[in-house]
């Protein structure tokens, strides 16, 4: 309950006058920073250090992001239950939708719930799906419970597992994202193409679809055409920000060839530094994708609060960390102001 909530304009209206920026990539962020640990991808810095969360919800809400999730993803049964922490679970998601409600509450960006890949779910087996829905039913009835503006539906192989969690979402009758994860092979593991797996998702009532993770600009790009052609709802693109390739076109397939000390030789998921993008290329991405009418956008593993407010200039915006973009007029060595050195000027084509 809220009375900024009321003012505050939903993720359907926002959609409508224009982009939403999703903010995401928590994960990776907290693991690069020593506070949760690869493998495992468990969110247990919710627990342990609550402030630093709240802090990275801020700096992405100061970077331009609109949306401020939940750090939910992987704090579900099946990936509390390996870390042996499963009685944990519940206090666990209250705690991190807390934190992201506390920020959306300061910073009036929308409040969104997460749900993701539950790693249980098997296309052959009934059982498991009953187990997948019933994760997703807890997962989204304390996001209502929190009050969510929306839940988000990610990172799903099987789109058939992706429409379970959107049913539960329905169910508790909250507006739906519902994004993919494609991998090598261009289709979802039960075989459908993006296009046909996003029409699914919308005749089942999600509000927005499209994709998110394991794909980098270049190899997520060509997918959204066919998705925002297909559907009429909002299109969403969440790429992860490193250089993937047609012949490495996911992070978990990139190799650096030019390196021969990392351990197993897999650069996936504690090796990807050499395959970051830059902000250009993200700003780059965010106008490609603006430009097929894609609307929902943002950034998956490997984000980072710069790449945000690139993306957030390249559509327009001047979030308040704009006031901190390079200017490079007052530079020592290439800067034009006129105060500067030239003794110092003259010496930059030798640094
Ligand atoms: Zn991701």
């Amino acid at each position: 309950m809220s009375t900024t909530k009321g003012q505050r304009a939903g993720l359907l209206e926002r959609l409508e006058r224009g982009h939403v920026i999703c903010a995401e990539g928590y994960l990776f962020e907290f693991e690069r920073r020593g506070y949760l640990q690869a493998g495992a991808f468990v969110p247990e810095v919710v627990l342990e250090h609550p402030d630093l969360v709240a802090q990275l919800h801020r700096e992405f809400v100061h970077a331009g992001s609109d949306v401020v999730e939940a750090f939910t993803y992987y704090a579900h049964r099946e990936k509390m239950r390996l870390i042996g922490k499963e009685h944990l679970l519940e206090e666990i998601n209250r705690q991190a939708l807390a934190l992201a409600k506390e920020v959306a509450a300061e910073s009036g960006a929308l409040f969104a719930g997460d749900i993701c890949n539950t790693n249980v779910f098997d296309p052959e087996n009934e059982e498991s799906k009953r187990t997948a829905r019933a994760m997703f039913e807890e997962q989204v009835g304390w996001a209502a419970e929190a009050g969510v503006d929306y839940v988000i539906a990610e990172t799903f192989s099987h789109a058939e597992e992706a429409r379970l969690a959107l049913e539960e979402i329905k169910a508790a009758g909250l507006p739906a994202v519902v994004t993919m994860a494609l991998h090598r092979e261009p289709i979802t593991r039960d075989g459908l193409t993006p296009e046909d797996a996003c029409a699914l998702f919308e005749q089942h009532g999600a509000d927005v679809v499209g994709l998110n993770c394991i794909r980098g600009p270049r190899t997520m790009l060509p997918f959204l055409s066919a998705i925002r052609e297909r559907v009429s709802c909002a299109v969403a693109a969440l790429p992860v920000p490193y250089r993937t390739t047609e012949d490495e076109p996911t992070f978990q397939s990139l190799h650096d060839h030019e390196c021969d000390v990392i351990p197993g030789g897999m650069a996936f998921p504690t090796a990807l530094d050499r395959f970051q993008c830059n902000r250009y290329e993200l700003a780059e991405f965010a106008r490609e994708a603006d430009a097929l009418g894609v609307n929902y956008l943002g950034i998956c593993c490997g984000n980072s609060p710069h790449l945000v407010r690139s993306m957030a200039e390249a559509l327009g915006r001047t979030p308040p960390a704009s006031r901190y973009s390079a200017d490079m007029s007052k530079h020592a060595y290439f800067g034009d102001d006129a105060s500067l050195k030239d003794f110092n000027r003259e010496f930059a084509e030798k640094l």
